[in-house]
């Protein structure tokens, strides 16, 4: 954006129906206390919402040149004294910089955009800490959780949630009116005790991916193990073959759709479970055990990291005919069936055996882009529940069974060949089938009409051998829930 471009306010042009910047807020002047990154694109984002701005620093002359003409810069004092919400884009350990500003910043409104460098670094919050140094203000926490960036992107890109607290409910709507004209939308985060919550928000590190990030690489691990024993160290040690050549491609290739295809199944099994304890206690208000709750919070992550590692295999598998290794191989068997005089290698059954593995495989792909893509919240809050639960549900679980399909025509015989059991460890496959198979056992078995019948009784709050007291129209008495629902 040209500096003659920022100096124009975009307000001027909008339509006035329905617009924020009919709100009581749009066209005010704002401060902002500092000159660096935050303050200038704050700056550049208050002009172009339509704000008049007025900028103090400790060094106007210097500074007035990184911001848009329109906005003005000038000592911090008299930029002050020229409004009465001020943005302070200064770090916390300045703050006390500031207080010879107390007089002229006395029942103004203050907003805190800080941030820290460590979670719960200070004992009290910056917004705190702030009200603390200057009580004749009112201090509002917001805007933290955007980047000089976003700011300067504004609505058109980035983050757009502005998180407020503060003790005075009138400031807080000032400043939520100010974001809302910015193209931002506010979100009431309660009073100051939440300040430190806001502040550690933007710390966090992807805090909803710790646990499924760590068990798909405990599951990488296991797996990348197995195969590097059966793969590279079985023909070392039985036939001093040198295969380490595998270890990048090949034993990563196999590795993969193992996690892919238990990480997917891990999706569905704590839906099973909780099924199972809900058919047990006959109640679905008994509460899961905490590990059970956390898993069932985890399944979309859990269900996206079986997604990228499919994708990840579907991609390797795509590049294994480009290997020199792969090349050697079949020049190797071309020379040895010329030496043979075989004229037909044809298997029947090894070309059925690829059609199907490879078209099933592409179906799976296919069926966990789409559950991928559901999940974003942008396409997810376009859908109504019971379009989210058929793709999510019905779809992801037609998916594990089409992986199944996959997983098993991948297989086909090897499980009853004895040359397949090296150092008598059953082939990979097999043991990927363990998980996804109960799944898939135990989602038959609640489908039974019986099964599901009840599961969905309990499902809608009735309980095993709870009475209630039913007044039924020209009669009274006590009836138990369970004998009412089987005579209706
Ligand atoms: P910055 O570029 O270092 O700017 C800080 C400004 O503070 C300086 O330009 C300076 O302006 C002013 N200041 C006032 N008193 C000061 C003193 N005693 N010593 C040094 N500087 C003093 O930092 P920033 O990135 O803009 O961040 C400002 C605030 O916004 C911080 O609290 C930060 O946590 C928060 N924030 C930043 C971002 C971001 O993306 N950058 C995102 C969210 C929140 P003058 O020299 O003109 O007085």
């Amino acid at each position: 954006m040209s500096r003659g471009d920022m100096a124009k306010p975009l307000l001027g042009h909008r339509s006035m129906e329905g617009d924020p910047s009919t709100t009581p807020a749009a066209g005010r002047t704002i401060g902002v206390l500092g000159s660096g990154d935050f303050a200038r694109s704050l700056a550049i984002r208050l002009v172009c919402s339509g704000f008049k701005v007025v900028v103090g620093s400790r060094n106007p002359k210097r500074k007035a040149s990184l911001f848009p003409s329109a906005a003005e810069v000038t000592f911090q004092a008299e930029a002050v004294k020229k409004t009465d919400v001020i943005f302070v884009a200064v770090f916390r350990e300045h703050y006390s910089t500031l207080c010879d500003l107390a007089d002229v910043l006395a029942g103004k409104i203050l907003v805190d955009v800080s941030n820290n460098t460590e979670i719960n670094y200070h004992k009290e919050s910056n917004a705190e800490y702030l009200a603390s140094l200057f009580p004749a203000c009112t201090v509002v926490k917001g805007f933290n959780v955007l980047s000089a960036w976003t700011l300067q992107s504004g609505a058109r890109d980035g983050n757009k949630q502005v998180l407020l607290c503060s003790n005075n409910q009138e400031a807080k709507r000032t400043v939520a009116e100010i974001a809302q004209v910015m193209g931002f939308t506010p979100v009431d985060m309660g009073c100051m005790s939440s300040a430190c919550e806001i502040e550690n928000i933007p710390l966090r590190l992807l805090p909803a991916w710790k646990i499924p990030i760590l068990l798909s690489l405990g599951l990488f691990l296991c797996f990348f193990t197995y195969n590097l024993i059966r793969q590279v160290i079985h023909p070392y040690i039985r036939e001093q073959k040198n295969k380490l050549y595998k270890i990048p491609i090949e034993v990563v290739n196999t590795t993969l759709p193992c996690v892919a295809y238990v990480m997917l199944s891990l999706v569905y099994l704590p839906g099973v479970v909780a099924a199972c304890s809900q058919l047990y206690y006959g109640t679905k208000y008994r509460r899961f055990p905490d590990w059970l709750d956390q898993w069932l919070q985890h399944r979309k992550q859990i269900g996206l990291l079986s997604f990228f590692c499919a994708a990840l295999h579907a991609v390797y598998s795509f590049c294994l005919p480009m290997r020199r290794s792969h090349r050697y191989q079949l020049i190797e068997m071309a020379v040895k069936q010329a030496v043979e005089k075989k004229m037909n290698i044809w298997v029947e059954e090894e070309v059925w055996r690829m059609e199907i593995y490879i078209s099933v495989g592409i179906i799976a792909l296919g069926l966990l882009s789409l559950l991928a893509i559901t999940s974003l919240p942008s396409i997810a809050n376009s859908l109504n529940w019971r379009e989210f639960s058929f793709i999510q549900s019905t779809l992801g679980f037609i998916a594990l069974v089409i992986s199944t399909l996959h997983t098993l025509t991948y297989g086909w015989s090897r499980a009853f060949d004895e040359n397949q059991y090296k150092f008598y460890l059953p082939p990979t496959y097999t043991l990927t089938l363990l998980v996804p198979c109960t799944v898939i056992i135990a989602k038959v078995i609640f489908s039974l009409p019986c099964i599901q019948h009840r599961l969905l009784r309990i499902r809608r709050g009735w309980e095993k051998g709870r009475y209630v007291k039913f007044v039924l129209p020209g009669a009274t008495g006590e009836f138990s829930s369970g004998e009412t629902s089987s005579n209706v």
